[in-house]
């Protein structure tokens, strides 16, 4: 039985195109974006619709993009670039202005590739390569003011401190939705999935703010009222899923993870749960929001040079104690370069830890699909055989 909330938030994503389109016809402007730090906060006090960009799993669209930029990037942003060629995906259609951070370098390249041939309205927000040091938050917060002029430019008026509070206010309620969203597949009879999880999370890049925060709260009642219950969830294979992105329509690994009942109990995905994590603006400014972003769990793509322990194997390690995960499955997409060369590293720390690490090295492509079910299909039986082990313990 499907929860009612789910269902209307399914529906109100097959309406948002002909929604914004009417949105558009009054006069707003929609900002489409691509990265991991475009403040969205900022976008939509100055009374633009901020829309996340980038589609996966369609192997098409790989080739396509790859027409345009060079085939040693990564799927993700074949596919993406693809979709600027095609010009179908209603969101990019519908994106007056499509803005970039360069995090990962590929999407920078993506901004000017998709700005030479296609001639979009491009803005890029740089971003230091090393987070923690206090020049790379004094530099972040100049790209950011500079990076909300030219916003400002385009919405024609200067940001108000009260709307920036009112949409501060409103991305936090959200991240906050969305952090119980994930707790509730701790639940021992959660009626979600992962991948419900994450195709609500995804709807969240589409559909009007408000509109989506009151989805997601009657969503969460909806759970705890308990009125639905699971279906068919293995306890002995708890999963957490970290690595590359896993962007909207790529569902090939996690198909094959549910189809042998395994079940993801949390990711560390920067298109999944992370962006919502350790953000905390302190005060309605563009500078503390460049000092929230900065500060929040890093991308894959950037250094963590000035600690002692990367804080993302930091995360990854609470993640797994919190959730009582028994392994990790680190997903890397083919020319992700940042998230494949840490495996080792990871795969490493985790072994010392006890907790085993299974990569899966894949592209959009069907013809792994076999190959990628037989390691998955190993990798459970190992986590199963150290479960019956402790249980004998
Ligand atoms: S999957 Fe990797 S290479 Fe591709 S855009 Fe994301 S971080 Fe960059």
């Amino acid at each position: 039985m499907t929860l009612s909330a789910l269902k209307q938030i399914r529906d109100a994503v097959e309406q948002r195109p002909s929604t914004l389109v009417a949105e558009k016809n009054n006069g707003k402007i929609v900002v489409g974006w691509f990265g991991y730090f475009i403040p969205e906060e900022i976008v939509h006090a100055l009374g633009m619709i901020p829309v996340r960009l980038g589609r996966g799993g369609d192997e098409r669209l790989v080739e396509l993009g790859a027409r345009y930029i060079s085939s040693q990037n990564c799927a993700f942003i074949r596919a993406s670039m693809g979709m600027f060629a095609e010009n179908s995906d209603p969101y990019i259609r519908a994106a007056d202005v499509v803005a970039f951070d360069n995090a990962c370098m590929q999407i920078y390249r993506l901004g000017e590739v998709s700005k030479y041939y296609f001639k979009k309205k491009t803005l890029f927000l740089g971003v230091p390569r090393n987070p923690q040091a206090e020049s790379s938050q004094k530099y972040f917060r100049q790209e950011m003011e500079h990076f909300t002029q030219n916003l400002e430019k385009i919405a024609g008026k200067k940001i108000d401190t009260l709307d920036l509070a009112e949409s501060i206010l409103l991305y936090q309620t959200i991240r906050n939705c969305t952090k119980k969203l994930f707790q509730s597949l701790l639940i021992p009879d959660s009626p979600l999935h992962w991948k419900e999880v994450i195709e609500v999370v995804h709807a969240g890049y589409y559909l009007d703010k408000k509109n989506y925060l009151s989805l997601l709260q009657e969503l969460l009642s909806e759970i705890d009222s308990g009125s639905v219950k699971s279906e068919n969830k293995s306890p002995d294979v708890r999963v957490i899923l970290s690595g590359s992105a896993i962007a909207p329509g790529d569902e090939k690994l996690v198909d094959l993870i549910e189809q042998m009942n395994g079940t993801i109990v949390r990711d560390d995905l920067w298109t999944g749960l992370n962006p919502s994590l350790n953000m905390n603006i302190e005060h309605p400014s563009v500078s503390s929001i460049a000092d929230a972003y900065m500060n929040r769990i890093p991308h894959y793509t950037l250094p963590c040079i000035e600690k002692d322990n990367d804080i993302r194997f930091e995360h990854l390690m609470s993640t797994v104690l919190e959730t009582k995960a028994n392994g990790v499955i680190y997903h890397t997409i083919r020319y992700c370069d940042s998230a494949t060369f840490k495996t080792t590293g990871l795969k490493n720390r985790l072994k010392n830890a006890g907790i085993p690490l299974l990569e899966i090295h894949t592209e959009y492509s069907g013809s792994d699909v076999e190959a990628i079910r037989t390691r998955v299909e190993a990798f459970f039986e190992i986590l199963k055989a150290q479960n019956q082990t402790e249980v004998k313990v």
